[in-house]
C-alpha cells in the first residue's frame, strides 16, 4: 500500500517576515517581482516580494553551477551556491538573517509547504557547516543517491540537472501531495501563448498526450476552450520574470512550474492550476529530442501533476520525481496512487476488448512473417521498417439508452526487445483521432500498457487501436512482437 501524506498546513518561516500580508498572486497582476538591486555585477535578492509592484525591473537570478566537489577549504562563494539550491528546493531553511534569499515556491497560494518543518536550520552562509551538511544527505535520500553528507560529484551531478522549479518534500517517503484538489473532475486548460520552438498544431498535440497521462486513471477529463472561457489551467511559454513572483532561469536549470488548486471548499484564484514553461529552453516534441533540447510532452505532464494537486515524489521512477532525464511519456505506479489518493478512480461503466488474432497489418510490404496462434498474433516487422497494426475494437456507443464515453485504451503485447518497439499508439473514433500517444518507445513485456484519452470524448463510430512499431535490426525473434489483446474503458 502507498503511503499518504498531506503537506503540514503552517506558515512557512519566511512568510512571517511580509508583514502577514499574503502574497495572493493573480494572473492579471503586472508584477509580483522580489526587489533586487544590481551593483557592480552583485545582483542581491531580498526575502520579501513586493506585489503590484508596476515599475518593478527584476533580472532572473543568474543561474550558477554547483561545483562537482565541495570540502572544507572551498571558497564560501561554492558553498552559497549549494546553499542556495539546498533552500530554494525545500532542504535548508531557518539560515541566518543575511543568508539566502527566500526561495521562490509558485504554491499558488502561500499558505503550506511540505518538508519545511523539518529541514536543517541555522546554517551559516558560505560555511559547509552540520545543517548544511544535514540538507546535502536529506537531498542524497530524495535524490536516491549514497548517502555521504558531503557533496560528491554524482551529487553535484544531480543539483546541476534541469529540474522542475516546485521545492521538494524531503523526509516524506513516495508520492506527495498539497491536500489540494479541484473540486470538479471536468477542467477546461486554454494556451495563453506558443513556444516558436514548436509548430503549434504539435504543441496541442503534446499537451493533449500529456493530460491524457492522467485522465487514464483517474475520473477526470481535459478540455481545451478558448482563455475567454476563464479555464482552470492556462499554459503560457514566458522567459525570466513574468509577473508570478518566481522568475525562471535562463536556458537548462528551472524547466518549468505550475500552480496547486485551491484548499476546498475556498474558491480558487486565477493563477491557480496554471503551468509556466521557461520560455529561454528550447522545446521539442521530437525524440530523440536532441543536444540541449527539452520534451514538452515529460515536463508539461510533471507540472499538470502540480496542476492537480500532486508534489514531488522521491520514487527515482515516477513522473513526478523533480529531476528531468529526458523523455518519459509515462505514469509509473507511484504516480497513479499519487493522483488516485486525490482523485479516486473512474468508474467503468462498459469495459471491451478484442483478442490479438483479429490484429489488421496495414502495410504487408513492412512484414517478414505474421502467424496468428491461439495465443497472439505474432508478426516479425522487416529490418529498419515502421508500420501500423490496427485492431477494431467492438464498441458499444448506445447501451440502455445511454451513449458512453471512451476512457482510456489498454494493450498487452511481448516483443522481442529494443528492435521491436511500439512507438505510438494511436485510439479512433471512426475517422477521428481521439488520443495520440507518441514516442512512448514501450517493448519486452507490456503485462498492461494504458493510454488514457484527455478529453473523453462521447463514442459515436466504433473503436480503434492502432500501434505504431519500430522495427530495428537483429534475429527475426529480437524483431517480432506478440499482440495478445487490446481493449478500451468507457464511462457512463
Ligand atoms: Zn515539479
Ligand atoms: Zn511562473
Amino acid at each position: 500500500m502507498p503511503r499518504r501524506y498531506r503537506r503540514p498546513v503552517g506558515r512557512p518561516p519566511w512568510l512571517i517576515s511580509w508583514g502577514g500580508g499574503r502574497w495572493r498572486p493573480s494572473r492579471t497582476q503586472g508584477s509580483a517581482a522580489p526587489v533586487q538591486i544590481g551593483h557592480a555585477g552583485v545582483t542581491q535578492r531580498f526575502p520579501c516580494w513586493v506585489p503590484d509592484n508596476e515599475g518593478g525591473v527584476a533580472m532572473p537570478t543568474p543561474k550558477k553551477k554547483v561545483k562537482p566537489e565541495l570540502t572544507s577549504r572551498s571558497s564560501a562563494a561554492d558553498v552559497t551556491v549549494v546553499q542556495d539550491y539546498l533552500a530554494r528546493f525545500g532542504y535548508l531553511g531557518d539560515l541566518d538573517a543575511d543568508a539566502i534569499g527566500a526561495p521562490t515556491f509558485p504554491l499558488g497560494d502561500g499558505d503550506d509547504q511540505a518538508g519545511v518543518a523539518g529541514r536543517p536550520s541555522g546554517a551559516k552562509k558560505g560555511k559547509l557547516d552540520a545543517a548544511t551538511k544535514d540538507a546535502i544527505a536529506t537531498f542524497q535520500r530524495f535524490a536516491n543517491l549514497p548517502v555521504t553528507g558531503t557533496l560528491d560529484a554524482a551529487t553535484a551531478d544531480k543539483m546541476n540537472q534541469p529540474r522542475c522549479g516546485i521545492p521538494d518534500s524531503p523526509g516524506l517517503d513516495e508520492f506527495t501531495t498539497s491536500g489540494r484538489r479541484w473540486a470538479t473532475n471536468n477542467l477546461r486548460y486554454a494556451f495563453q501563448n506558443f513556444t516558436p520552438d514548436v509548430p503549434e498544431n504539435d504543441i496541442v498535440v503534446a499537451i493533449e498526450q500529456a493530460f491524457a497521462l492522467w485522465a487514464g486513471h483517474t475520473p477526470l477529463r481535459f478540455s481545451r476552450v478558448a482563455m475567454t472561457a476563464g479555464p482552470e489551467i492556462v499554459i503560457r511559454f514566458v522567459g525570466g520574470d513574468h509577473g508570478d513572483g518566481s522568475p525562471f532561469d535562463g536556458a537548462s536549470g528551472v524547466l518549468a512550474h505550475a500552480f496547486y488548486p485551491s484548499v476546498p471548499p475556498a474558491p480558487p484564484t486565477a493563477i491557480m492550476g496554471d503551468a509556466h514553461f521557461d520560455e529561454a529552453e528550447t522545446w521539442t516534441v521530437v525524440v530523440p529530442p536532441g543536444a540541449g533540447r527539452i520534451d514538452l510532452v515529460t515536463v508539461a505532464a510533471h507540472e499538470f501533476g502540480h496542476s492537480l494537486g500532486l508534489g514531488h515524489s522521491d520514487v527515482a521512477g515516477a513522473l513526478m520525481a523533480p529531476f528531468y532525464g529526458g523523455p518519459y511519456r509515462l505514469v509509473a505506479a507511484d504516480d497513479i496512487a499519487g493522483i488516485r489518493s486525490l482523485y479516486g478512480n473512474f468508474a467503468i461503466e462498459h469495459a471491451s476488448w478484442v483478442h490479438g488474432t483479429d490484429l489488421q497489418i496495414e502495410l504487408d510490404s513492412a512484414v517478414e512473417s505474421v502467424r496468428r496462434y491461439g495465443f497472439f498474433t505474432r508478426v516479425v516487422g522487416k529490418p529498419n521498417t515502421t508500420n501500423w497494426y490496427h485492431l477494431p475494437v467492438p464498441t458499444p456507443v448506445i447501451t440502455k439508452g445511454n451513449r458512453l464515453s471512451i476512457a482510456r485504451a489498454m494493450l498487452r503485447f511481448v516483443t522481442g526487445g529494443p528492435s521491436a518497439v511500439v512507438r505510438d499508439v494511436h485510439v479512433y473514433d471512426g475517422s477521428s483521432r481521439i488520443a495520440a500517444h507518441q514516442e512512448v518507445n514501450l517493448s519486452g513485456s507490456q503485462a498492461f500498457a494504458v493510454f488514457g484519452v484527455a478529453h473523453k470524448p462521447d463514442v459515436l463510430w466504433g473503436n480503434g487501436i492502432s500501434i505504431g512499431v519500430r522495427t530495428g535490426t537483429g534475429t527475426a525473434a529480437a524483431r517480432r512482437i506478440d499482440v495478445i489483446s487490446g481493449g478500451i474503458d468507457y464511462m457512463a
